[in-house]
């Protein structure tokens, strides 16, 4: 496959991709010579970048709206207050089967340009394989929600591997301590990702090995977020949006709300999308370099920080087109038509992977007014 006449995300520096198999093969400031029998798509100046990689995201968490109606001091008191107050819609969503759930939360991301996405929770159940979905590390809830998490960090049998916590949700001195007892019962020196840290201090960040950035989701339930200005300096910084539970499907609204706060360059933010995770997680994604993943996305825009799900031209994930816009109809000639659905996102016409509307279908069979608005 052969991309040619693209620009870089931030530097908008001329590139063209050839990619062989699942990997790409080559990168150069010129376009390449089209090779018959292979798919060769002119992209005319749009804008490319490597697969968004979400560092944290509840699969199945995705189809339900945000829950939460004030200001909360900790995670615990959001929880046992929606366990209270939103009975009936927690209900509704919880009677969609798990894997029809988990699929819809696989197409969230796709549509964003998301290739690879951390789920935390449960080893997912959907078959569905057209983004990455990362399970490579545990996954402990939390200090105050996951009852054995004590024997859980401190199993020998995964002494060498990462686990992702959620940790310091909160903005009450509570909050602060529960990142100490999580760091103090670490017997084993295990590889910590925190998740969120609104309350780590710099102090408590030298604990961990990455951490893990929801801005959107700390401003719904905290009205704050992590100091990552100064976090920073001392621990790799990624990206997560969380579950629709607590913010936007649209991760693009995410990482707009992440540069409105000044804490990260564009450089470290794009960073926390892309190279980042794809270090801390081990993954080869995350950069637009020979032999790493054909991770791949396109989008026609001004510029990086203006993309949306309607921008994008071209998901390719390990080198399989995932979804292109129709705009592009006409070259992909050798894109077989059976193998896509046709959805419409903001006026925008999009041919996606497997069928989505018989997703949404399934969906509204057990859930009618699920909050689906794509077709
Ligand atoms: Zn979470």
């Amino acid at each position: 496959m052969i991309l040619n006449n693209l620009r870089t995300a931030l530097a908008g520096a001329p590139i063209s991709v050839r990619v062989t198999g699942s990997r790409i093969a080559a990168v150069s400031p010129s376009p390449f010579q089209q090779a018959p029998h292979d798919l060769s798509i002119d992209l005319e100046g749009a804008l490319v970048f490597p697969g968004l990689v979400n560092s944290h995201d509840h699969l199945d968490f995705n189809l339900f709206p945000a829950l939460g109606d004030k200001i909360y001091n900790n995670y615990t008191q959001w929880g046992q207050h929606i366990h209270q107050n939103f009975k009936k819609e927690i209900a509704q969503v919880l009677s969609i089967p798990i894997h029809l759930r988990e699929e819809w939360g696989i197409y969230k991301n796709l549509l964003c340009g998301v290739t690879t996405v951390v789920n935390h929770g449960k080893k997912v159940r959907t078959t569905n394989k057209h983004i990455t979905v990362y399970e490579g590390c545990q996954s402990i809830h939390s200090v105050r929600f996951e009852k054995k998490w004590k024997l859980s960090l401190n199993n020998p049998l995964k002494k060498k591997l990462a686990a992702a916590i959620h940790t310091g949700e909160g903005t009450d001195p509570s909050s602060s301590e529960e990142i100490d007892t999580l760091s103090s019962w670490n017997l084993l020196n295990r590889p910590v990702i925190g998740v969120h840290g609104v309350a780590m201090s710099c102090q408590q960040a030298k604990a961990f090995k990455a951490l893990v950035w929801c801005p959107e989701s700390n401003y719904f339930l905290l009205d704050r977020t992590a100091n990552v200005d100064e976090l920073k300096a001392h621990l790799p910084i990624l990206f997560g949006t969380d579950s629709t539970l607590t913010g936007s499907w649209n991760i693009w609204e995410h990482i707009r709300l992440a540069r409105k706060t000044g804490q990260l360059t564009d450089q470290e933010l794009f960073a926390s999308l892309t190279i980042n995770p794809a270090q801390t997680w081990d993954l080869p994604c995350g950069e637009l370099s020979v032999d790493k993943d054909a991770d791949i996305v396109v989008a026609k825009c001004d510029d990086f920080f203006s993309v949306g799900p309607q921008a994008i031209l071209l998901v390719i994930h390990n080198g399989e087109v995932r979804l292109f816009d129709e705009r592009l109809l006409s070259q992909m000639a050798l894109i077989e038509p059976d193998n896509y659905c046709r959805i419409c996102i903001n006026g925008a016409y999009k041919y996606v992977a497997g069928d989505l509307p018989k997703l949404i279908e399934n969906i509204k069979y057990y859930y009618p007014q699920g909050g689906l608005s794509l077709t």
